[in-house]
């Protein structure tokens, strides 16, 4: 990692596309200090063009230690965590508000950032301005609870922040990320460091800023881009951070558990999928067909919960599959900024690399490829970061494309005879995270989605989130649980306590 010096004249490579973009210098937010960061340099690129956005120097370690250093002086100040709930519920609220006031804004930076279509960001924005206010109402209702006598004591529990908390997240759902944990953490009385991708830093800086001028006192919040092995890794490390939410991998999530261990820390983990999507011979095959293409191609298949194993029953296996190729081919692959695009660029040109790698690599092993299975041909294409939506067949369950997260916008078709022996394919793999069902009957439906082993299960919808319901993986597919009314307490620790109501003295202080 560079280390050496900021330079200044760095502003000089910022992207017309952010033009006019308020909160975005060539700052850091390190303990309530808008600074240049000290570590390496950062170029966020538009992956439609390749382009440099916005390049600015991340993190340091020294801008690490700071920033939890302050965090931890603002939670024993007790600035944050001794306001009544009503009071920091208050100023969770206007983050959401302005977040939403922002949402274009937002949308435009992070389609830049990351090439994701600007539908797509914008609803990413206003599900993240939704959390802040979910969490706000969640923490304004939080109940402790009072348990039942067993002697003279009152007893009961109390939950009480970790102090500081380490928030890393993935490039592919930027502030969706990282409302989904700096919103539950920061209502818990936490403060956190947000460490972003340096593939899509800029949003959680947008972030920093928006925080800040709702009046979340200084401190509080760290927004350190940088690097994982060393700045995320130091964070993890770090003996004053006290709990680490992380989405990710699931390669970096075990690494991540195994210095978690070391420390005894609490970790929330949210790793990859291999997601399976089921369809039986009495769905309704359109239905099916359009929740399979978004549940696949939406987001560009860099989604964890993306359905990339398609299960399709043999009695339909043919038809369906021609429907599905048909309409894969169709789907318009373009910039994100075009509202015509279905599919835009993924996130990297080494990202792009790698996804096509892999494909290749299941050719190789005997895949046939039924559409897509390269980048388009189309010239106005040729400088971005694109992949054509991919139908892979021919392969069995026990195959690499089978057992390996792509995170792209390729998906496997395999037939199957009966149900016993697709839950056992279903289940026969490392990830646990979702799985769509498709059937008209009702029985089945609820009989296969108790006996699927992942943290989600759609039935007859796919890919669709609410703040208000949990959500965790299974498996590799993660640890711990995020969203729904209990987000909080995950940034909290249980304390019990008993109190002599009657003033009888113990057995040893008989004299
Ligand atoms: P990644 O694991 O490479 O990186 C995720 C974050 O961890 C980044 O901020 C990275 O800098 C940081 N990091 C990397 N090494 C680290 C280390 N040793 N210590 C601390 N931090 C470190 O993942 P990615 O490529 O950014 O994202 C794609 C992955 O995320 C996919 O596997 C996808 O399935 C998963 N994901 C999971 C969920 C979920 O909710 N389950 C959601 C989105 C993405």
């Amino acid at each position: 990692m560079n280390t050496t010096q900021p330079d200044t004249q760095l502003s000089a490579s910022r992207h017309a596309a952010l033009d006019g973009v308020d909160g975005l210098e060539d700052l850091i937010l390190v303990g309530g200090e808008w600074r240049q960061g000290g570590g390496e340099l950062i170029e966020s690129r538009d992956p439609a063009t390749g382009g440099v956005v916005h390049a600015f120097h991340g993190a340091s370690l020294e801008d690490v230690e700071d920033a939890v250093t302050a965090g931890l002086a603002a939670s024993r100040a007790g600035v944050w965590a001794d306001l009544l709930p009503h009071q920091r519920a208050l100023v969770l609220h206007r983050i959401g508000d302005l977040i939403e006031e922002r949402a274009d804004l937002i949308s435009h930076v992070q389609t830049a950032d990351t090439g994701k279509c600007r539908s797509e960001t914008r609803a990413l924005a206003m599900s993240a301005a939704g959390t802040f206010r979910y969490m706000a109402a969640a923490l304004e209702t939080m109940e402790e609870a009072v348990t039942p006598q067993r002697a003279g004591s009152l007893t009961m529990t109390a939950h009480e922040p970790y102090g500081v908390v380490a928030a890393i997240t993935p490039w592919n759902s930027p502030i969706a990320s990282d409302a989904q944990k700096v919103a539950p953490a920061l209502a818990a009385g936490n403060a956190v460091v947000l460490k972003p991708p340096v593939w899509a830093p800029l949003v959680s800086l947008l972030v920093g800023r928006i925080c800040e001028e709702a009046g979340l006192p200084a401190g509080l919040l760290s927004v350190l881009p940088g690097s994982g092995s060393v700045i995320g890794n130091a964070l993890v490390a770090h003996p004053s951070v006290g709990k680490v939410s992380f989405t990710g991998g699931t390669t970096t999530g075990r690494k991540i558990g195994r210095v978690a261990a070391d420390k005894i820390m609490p970790v929330t983990l949210e790793l990859g999928g291999k997601s399976p999507t089921i369809v039986f011979a009495d769905a309704d095959l359109e239905q099916a067909l359009a929740g399979i293409l978004f549940g696949i191609f939406s987001s560009s298949g860099q989604s964890c919960i993306a359905g990339s194993r398609l299960f399709i029953h043999e009695s339909v296996y043919d038809d369906f599959v021609g429907r599905l190729v048909e309409r894969t081919r169709q789907l318009r692959v373009g910039p994100g900024t075009d509202p015509g695009t279905d599919v835009a660029p993924l996130v990297h040109h080494s990202h792009r690399d790698q996804v096509a790698g892999m494909v290749d690599k299941a050719v190789a092993e005997g895949a046939t490829v039924l559409a897509g299975g390269c980048i388009p041909e189309d010239p106005a294409l040729a400088a971005g970061a694109y992949y054509l939506p991919t139908i892979l067949a021919g392969v069995t369950n026990q195959d690499t494309i089978c057992r390996e997260e792509v995170f792209g916008p390729v998906a496997v078709v395999l037939p199957f005879r009966d149900e016993s022996d697709l839950i056992a394919q279903a289940n026969d793999n490392e990830f646990g995270l979702a799985c769509g069902i498709w059937t008209s009957d009702y029985r089945r439906a609820w009989r296969v989605a108790r006996a699927i082993d992942s943290g989600t299960v759609w039935i007859n919808t796919y890919k669709q989130f609410s703040i208000s319901t949990p959500f965790s993986g299974h498996k590799a597919s993660g640890l711990g649980t995020e969203k729904g009314r209990d987000g909080i307490k995950s940034y909290m620790r249980q304390k019990s306590i008993y109190w002599d109501l009657t003033g009888t003295p113990l057995p040893w202080g008989q004299p």
